[in-house]
């Protein structure tokens, strides 16, 4: 199961957690302040783990020279 990386929106406290990659979106409750309005934020681990794997078969990446990126598999 995949790390994800979330900011909270409240607080601004980072955190991570181990989702199933189809709920990586689905709304995360901050476990800092207890706020719904968290958001997800790519981390090289994350990006690396799961979905940089899946990016991989794109090559319409503008922000890089490589095949697998933060700016690459946050366009999915
Ligand atoms: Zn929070």
């Amino acid at each position: 199961m995949p790390l994800y990386e979330y900011v909270c929106g409240d607080c601004g406290e980072r955190f991570e957690a181990l989702r199933p990659m189809r709920e990586a979106d689905a709304p995360i409750e901050c476990p800092h302040c207890g706020g719904q309005h968290a958001k997800r934020a790519l981390s090289l681990f994350a990006a690396i783990g799961s979905e940089g794997v899946i990016a991989g078969n794109g090559s319409s990446c503008t922000s890089c020279s490589a095949t697998s990126c933060a700016g690459c598999s946050s366009r999915q």
